[in-house]
């Protein structure tokens, strides 16, 4: 029996184990019991120093590292009544996946003593020897020192495997000369900027009481669950998360069944696992459903803190990744591991609060709000129109460049879907006049009152990438494995630009001059209204009219990571100090190399398979045909068919390996990834036809690779 029979032989054996008793244990049973939350911060520490650790941790001062030793005693304590034996410092570099080392606890005492040990200073910072972390020339490797640094927003947790339990302590990651290494403290910088220009533009209006202002973010998730067994008899998947060869078959997604549909068994015991596991390392997870392909799926948490809220995203996207082989299944993060059904995104739900509890974009129900909403909103749209190229770059990567522009996910050109009331609202606005509704809703500005924008009064538009519902923006664009602490960090940043201005030139109007806010936020409207669009992002006239508007359309990584290297790039993040240009040269740095080094991974991958599975598969193949012999017409027609395609694919490798020696040839990193797209890309979609046509001729028991059926259908 082949390996991919008897994989399909044990899947259909496969019987869903019911371990638990999900009723006991629920989930406030076991909320947050991996994290040192409130209540354990209470519980292990004194009061005063409970009371100043609460005030770090809501913004309110500065660490004082003279709590430190009495903070990290108790988190010792709490960690060792867990279980723990080692801690670590958790970060991200700028691989974008979470970085740890751990060291225990132990200190020996000479003689065969040990006692356990855990200082303040063990808690703040840390120095994992970081050389081998991309730095994009930040650092040179004989100078490796980069620090970990305690981020005291971000909840400390366990990380509780059968084997050990660490005490894991979020950190941001610095260079000996105080250069961000990683995605956290720029997202932090950015947090900073706009909270400070929010409150300037908040004190115009008033109000007197917020201390800080804050983003919020809620990713929801999306996934591939898959088999284990057959997964990983595809090297393509094991390797690259995608599969490069493949066709979608008689069957994809057109039944629009899995859509919400019934959950299966098996995956619903993956997901109360992945529920409850978040729920413990205090992730509200809340949202589960199917989503729109055959084995796609969906998971969304409760909007938190920015800063939280994209660490809880990747103990998300890691919780899964360990979780699946339990279910005896591989989840796939990739954008698109499968050609001709969906891909996956991640829709990243944005607003800004204040520490009193308003959500600035929440419209209100009086008309002082309404002012006070429109201004935050006309400043989102500044924002948006003056950095679209920037936003695009920050999502920009060698998986999501499968999704992008495609019709299934939101296009590469950036723009704000309103919907009917709003944008009403706003045209109403741009003319400056006072008066004038539709539905009510009229925007005389302190004079009449919005209308209750209820997040259902507000139109969905699958087809935009940045989409205002009722009292957030969606930032649908975003890809599936992204780490969402970057994108974020754009955003932040861009919005800070434009609430500057607006605060400078609300500086200059006396307060409570409605007529001169209107005034102002209706030349910022006319200036950057190109961006608003409320029609079907996916159509070709979009795109036309998109080109007319002049707004950016970068299709591909290439076209958009240029966007990261403007001087009007450098200024922004200079001016904010949320990246110096060296800072940001990195990052640009880093975003091309990752792209040739991916797209060379999966062209490897691919000549690879194409050579050692596919071209012996046809060889066996021609082999039975020859041996039938010429008993019949059409066989001989058949084998003749196969030997052409089998052509195909040779001549393919051929090509391919040719393009890929042809960019490795380049001589900056900026030409390479040109190269792999102009060549490389298509020379691998080119065999890519070659193989899948073959896949449609060879009989099915001397195919090596599981098919798309299997994959998609049989879990
Ligand atoms: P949708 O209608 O898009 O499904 P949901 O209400 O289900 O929206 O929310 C999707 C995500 O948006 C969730 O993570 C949710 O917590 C988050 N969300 C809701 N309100 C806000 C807000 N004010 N700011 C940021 N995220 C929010
Ligand atoms: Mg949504």
């Amino acid at each position: 029996m082949s390996a991919r029979s008897s994989a399909i032989a044990a899947i259909s054996t496969h019987r869903v184990a019911s371990t638990q008793n999900y009723q006991e244990d629920g989930g406030a049973d076991i909320y947050g019991q991996y994290v040192f939350g409130e209540d354990a911060q209470r519980q292990y520490l004194a009061k005063p120093i409970f009371r100043r650790l609460r005030r770090t941790i809501d913004g309110l001062e500065a660490f004082d590292p003279v709590i430190a030793d009495a903070v990290a005693h108790a988190v010792k304590e709490w960690a060792m009544a867990h279980g723990a034996t080692h801690y670590t410092h958790w970060f991200v570099p700028m691989t974008g996946s979470t970085a740890e080392k751990h060291d225990s606890f132990l200190n020996p005492q000479g003689e065969g003593r040990t006692i356990a040990e855990f200082s303040g200073k063990n808690l703040i910072q840390g120095e994992p020897d970081a050389s081998s972390f991309p730095s994009g020339g930040i650092r040179a490797t004989f100078e490796a020192r980069g620090y970990t640094a305690w981020d005291v927003t971000s909840p400390i947790f366990l990380q509780v495997e059968p084997n050990g339990v660490t005490l894991t302590i979020p950190t941001a990651y610095v260079s000996y000369t105080g250069e961000a290494l990683d995605h956290k403290i720029p997202l932090l910088r950015s947090q900073e900027a706009l909270g400070k220009e929010a409150l300037r533009v908040l004190r115009w209006f008033g109000n007197a009481t917020a201390t800080r202002v804050f983003t919020n973010i809620g990713p929801e998730q999306e996934y591939f669950l898959v088999d284990r067994r057959l997964a990983e008899l595809r090297p393509d998947l094991v390797l690259t998360g995608r599969t490069l060869f493949g066709g979608v078959g008689p069957k994809g997604q057109e039944l629009e069944d899995q859509y919400f549909g019934p959950i299966r068994e098996r995956i619903l015991a993956f997901m109360m696992d992945l529920d409850r596991e978040l729920w413990r390392l205090g992730v509200p997870a809340k949202t589960r459903h199917n989503e729109v392909a055959p084995g796609q799926f969906e998971m969304a948490p409760v909007y938190e803190g920015t800063s939280v809220g994209s660490d809880h995203n990747m103990l998300v996207m890691q919780t899964m990744r360990k979780l699946a082989p339990k279910h005896d299944l591989m989840m796939l993060i990739h954008e698109k591991p499968f050609a001709g059904v969906n891909g996956s995104g991640k829709h990243n739900n944005w607003s800004m609060g204040t520490d009193a509890g308003e959500n600035l974009l929440d419209p209100g129900h009086n008309p002082h709000d309404n002012a006070q909403f429109l201004a935050f909103l006309v400043a989102i749209i500044r924002g948006v129109n003056t950095h679209a190229d920037l936003l695009r770059a920050t999502i920009a990567d060698a998986g999501n460049d499968h999704r992008l522009g495609a019709n299934e996910a939101p296009p590469a050109i950036m723009s704000i879907f309103m919907g009917s009331q709003l944008e009403d609202v706003l045209s109403q606005l741009e003319a400056g006049v006072t008066s004038g509704s539709k539905k009510g809703a009229s925007i005389g500005l302190g004079v009449t009152s919005l209308p209750d924008l209820s997040a259902d009064a507000t139109d969905r538009n699958r087809t935009s990438p940045f989409a205002f519902t009722g009292n957030k923006f969606e930032f649908r664009a975003v890809g599936s494995s992204a780490p969402i602490y970057w994108p974020q960090t754009v955003l932040n940043t861009a919005v800070a630009d434009s609430l500057r201005t607006l605060a400078d030139d609300l500086d200059r109007l006396s307060a409570g001059d409605m007529e001169g806010l209107t005034s102002i936020l209706s030349n910022i409207l006319r200036a950057n209204k190109q961006v608003l669009f409320e029609g079907n992002g996916y159509s070709e006239e979009w795109h036309a009219e998109a080109a007319r508007r002049g707004l950016p359309n970068n299709k591909t990584t290439v076209d958009a990571l240029p966007a990261l290297s403007t001087p009007k790039a450098a200024a922004l993040f200079a001016s904010f100090g949320v990246l110096t240009e060296r800072e940001l040269a990195a990052r640009a740095d880093i975003n091309w190399e990752r792209y040739v080094k991916v797209c060379n991974i999966e062209a490897l991958c691919a000549i690879d398979m194409a050579t050692t599975l596919i071209v012996p598969a046809a060889a066996s193949y021609l082999g039975r045909l020859a041996a039938a012999g010429s008993a019949s017409r059409g066989l001989a027609a058949v084998a003749a068919k196969v030997a052409t395609v089998t052509d195909a694919v040779v001549d393919g490798i051929h090509a391919l390996e040719h393009a890929l020696h042809g960019a490795h040839a380049a001589s900056s990193v900026q030409d390479e990834a040109r190269a792999f797209a102009d060549s490389v890309l298509p020379a691998q979609a080119a065999l890519r036809t070659a193989v899948d046509e073959l896949e449609t001729l060879v009989a099915d028991d001397l195919w090596p690779l599981p098919k798309y059926r299997e994959l998609l259908f049989q879990y």
